[in-house]
Formats: structure tokens, sequence, C-alpha cells
């Protein structure tokens, strides 16, 4: 008898800069999650964007292994994964679901916008182009991004620790200008390719969730189940930065970085065994954790 594969968790750095504690913290808790429910574990590195480094995400999986997070298969390298993202981008525009968008940043946020929809949301100003007008934008030289014709405006998911979650979905953007694929589209895709059905990340992405729920739905995959856990913030309540001090692994050591994470969490424990052994996720504290440099 051969047994379902079990489902899989995932942490998913982006290596513009060294992870900080609260990073750190986001990786042990969606290990902790994954692990505690029998799931296999993932990395991957999203360095589709040209502010990252390669070094930089050496450097965060060294840190990763070295606080005791452990993970099953080769890490994944979104910048090796191209092709994966262009044929799932081609089949949209097989659908008719995408279409060339030609605003700028500057051209989104000055557009009339409906009542609701929060700022940055897409107004369609590109939705409805004629032929014409799109052969004269073109000619005007901006490279179009593409973005997903949606057909709606906004999409309930789950989540563990925040219940029903509905927020917005506009037309996200599938590929940037410049041809890189946009972010919701790359998480997306390569959640659903490699058997992620688990997704724990900082509650930042939260109000992303809907979106990429939605672009899961169109595209066919399972929606995974979500929990967005508080993030960390400096002592003046903003979220945590490098230049708040030291709250990086290099900075800290791993056993002080450790205890730390660890009390944070109200279970103080000396590695990743102790923590698993203690982890309930119902008992998780619901309020950022605020990190008071040393
Ligand atoms: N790469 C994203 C970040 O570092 C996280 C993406 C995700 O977890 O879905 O913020």
């Amino acid at each position: 008898m051969t047994r379902p594969t079990p489902g899989a968790g995932r942490f998913a750095p982006s290596p513009s800069a060294d992870l900080h504690i609260g990073n750190l913290r986001t990786a042990v808790l969606a290990w902790l999650f994954a692990r505690s429910t029998g799931r296999r574990f993932l990395l991957r590195v999203e360095d589709l964007d040209d502010r990252t480094h390669d070094q930089v995400a050496h450097r965060q999986l060294d840190d990763l292994a070295a606080i005791g997070v452990t993970w099953d298969d080769e890490p994944q390298w979104q910048s090796r994964q191209r092709e994966r993202y262009d044929a799932v981008i081609d089949g949209l525009v097989a659908r008719g679901l995408a279409y060339e968008c030609y605003c700028s940043r500057k051209d989104i946020l000055s557009a009339p916008r409906a009542p609701h929809a929060p700022e940055g949301a897409y107004p369609g100003t590109c939705r409805g182009l004629s032929d014409a007008e799109r052969a004269a934008k073109r000619k005007a030289g901006r490279p179009p991004a593409l973005r997903l014709r949606a057909d709606t405006d906004e999409y309930t998911v789950t989540d563990l620790l925040h219940g029903t979650y509905t927020g917005v979905v506009d037309d996200l953007v599938l590929r940037r200008g410049d041809g890189v694929p946009a972010y919701n589209l790359a998480v997306v895709v390569d959640d659903a390719f490699s058997g992620i059905d688990q997704v724990v990340r900082g509650d930042d992405l939260l109000s992303s969730s809907p979106r990429q729920a939605y672009l899961a739905n169109l595209l066919g995959y399972p929606q995974p189940s979500y929990a967005h856990v508080p993030l960390v913030v400096n002592g003046e309540g903003k979220r945590l930065a490098k230049r708040d001090g030291a709250v990086t692994l290099g900075e800290l050591g791993v056993r002080r970085a450790f205890a730390l994470i660890s009390e944070s969490l109200g279970w103080p424990e000396a590695d990743m065994a102790g923590l698993l052994r203690r982890f309930d996720p119902h008992r998780l504290p619901r309020e950022p954790w605020a990190y008071q440099p040393v």
C-alpha cells in the first residue's frame, strides 16, 4: 500500500538583506507549524528581484541551519524557474485572462479609484484599451507590464490565526514591465509546484493572500492553509529593521538569538526539538513581539 505524500510547509525569504531576529522567528514558526503536523519543510530563495544577492541568500540559508531549521530537498531558487512562470503566464494569456498595462506607479496613484479601493490597487486604466490605443502606447516606448483580468474585486481566505479574511483582488501584475515575473504569480506557481499546502509567514502579507488564493483558484491549484504570524517591532512599535541595532544572527550569536525567540513565544527551550514538543498554535502570542535591541 502506498502512503499519501505528506503536504509541505515552507519559508521563502527574499535575499535582499541578512535575516533579522524577526525573520528568523517567522522561519522557526513556519517550521513548527509544518513539523508539528507531519509535513515536509521546504526553503525557497525568492531572488527574482535585482535587489537580491546570491551571497546574501547563502548567508540566509546558513543562518537558518544554525538556528536549527531543517529542510527537505534542495532549496529552490526562483531565478532558475523562469520557464515555469513564463509557461503559466502564456496559459493565462491564451485564456484571455491577461492584458498589457502601460501605467507608471504615479499614473496608478493619481487615477480616480473606487470608493473602497485601497491606495495602490490597480484602477483598471488599461483594461479596456482598444488596439489603436495600445499601439499608440507601445510606440511611446514604455514596455508594458502584463496584468491579470480579474473577475472579482475581493476574495476570502481562511487563516488559522485571523479566521475568515476577505481582502482586495485587483488586476494584479503577472509580469513586470522589465520582463520579471511578479511576486504574486511566482509565489502561487511555486507553492503549487512544490506541493506546499501550508503557508506560514509574517502578517504583513495577510492582505496579499486573497489575491494569491484567487490566482491559485484560477489556475486550478488547491488552496493552501494560511497562518499569518505577528511581526516583530522595535521599541517604537515600528517594524523591526536592521538599523535598529543588534538584530542579526551574526550580531546576537546563535544561542542568544534562539533564547530570545523561544522566550518571545512563551516556551523557553534550548533547541528546536524542545520547542516542537511545546508548540501549540492556539497558544501563540497574537500581538507583535516588541524587541528591544541590546
Ligand atoms: N519573499 C517574501 C518575503 O521575504 C515572502 C513570500 C511569502 O512568504 O509568500 O517577504
